[in-house]
């Protein structure tokens, strides 16, 4: 009998069906949480003798576009089955000539251009059993894990891709992709990539006090750096579909290498400083 309660995983991986499908012996568990549904089922499995929770960000079959997925939901319903750890791949466009098509990045830094997600959970609003979060106010001057960057990292670098490490992602609110102006203009600020999941996905884990780690894989040179027509669906859809083995990969090499929760020596697990959330944390 599958343990499917708290401690039936110790890492999450929040990306689509590429990365668990192929895996013997993945268990399928739906979880809710005080804000609904995750975006799917979670599916735990084991890799490298690690117990793994995969999380599909959009759902089966990508039915949820970036602005209507319930990061709240998704992030609790991993730390409820035991995460602690997150790694976060996700598509993004590339804001420098030189971070084209199949470049994989691990940020260091976010920037926030999102418009309407509920971004926190400490809103001071009841939850459904009654209890109130406290006005907390975490720190997210590096957003990133930095063992999880590491790892990344490493991971990357051990399948022959030399992975950029550090840049800034920003994240806008989407679907649609950037105008030529706002695509400069980013690019101008020095920002590195452009995607639409990650945020607030880093925000959040951080108020649960979970370790986060992006890994951005480049679909596309972003509409300001493109000479011919802008961003296609179809071209990310592609660029995506030819690299997700390997970024698979290095995903799960990534996984193999984290530490185990208890072994964790980053400020992630503390992030709170102690602070009552005035809630039961999942
Ligand atoms: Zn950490």
């Amino acid at each position: 009998m599958a343990n499917t309660g708290n401690g039936a995983a110790e890492i999450g991986v929040i990306g689509g069906s590429g990365f668990y499908s192929f895996l013997d012996d993945v268990t399928e568990i739906q979880v809710d949480t005080p804000y609904g549904p995750p975006s799917d089922s979670v599916f735990l499995g084991e890799l490298a003798g690690r117990r793994v929770a995969f999380l599909p960000r959009h759902g089966r079959g990508h039915h949820l576009p970036p602005h209507r997925i319930n990061y709240r939901a998704n992030l609790w319903a991993l730390r409820s089955v035991g995460v602690r750890q997150v790694l976060g791949p996700c598509a993004v466009g590339g804001l420098r000539p030189e971070y084209g098509p199949g470049t994989l990045l691990v940020p260091d830094q976010l920037v926030d251009r999102t418009k309407s997600r509920a971004q926190t959970y400490f809103d001071g609003l009841p939850l459904p059993d009654g209890s109130v979060p406290n006005v907390v106010h975490v720190s997210l001057a590096d957003p990133y894990c930095p063992t999880g960057r590491e790892v990344a990292l490493a991971a990357a670098r051990g399948k022959g891709w030399e992975a950029v490490d550090g840049g800034t992602l920003v994240v806008i609110e989407g679907p649609r992709f950037s105008t030529r102006a706002e695509s400069v203009w980013h690019r101008s600020q020095g920002w590195s990539v452009v995607g639409m999941t990650g945020h607030p996905e880093a925000s959040l884990a951080r108020e649960l006090e979970l370790c986060y780690t992006s890994l951005n894989l480049v679909t596309d040179l972003d509409a300001g750096a493109e000479t011919g027509e802008g961003v296609s669906h179809e071209d990310v859809l592609r660029v995506f579909a030819a690299n997700v083995d390997r970024l698979r990969d290095v995903l799960f090499d990534a996984v193999a290498a984290l530490p185990s929760n208890e072994a964790r020596d980053c400020p992630c697990g503390g992030a709170l400083g102690g602070m009552d959330p005035g809630f039961v944390m999942p």
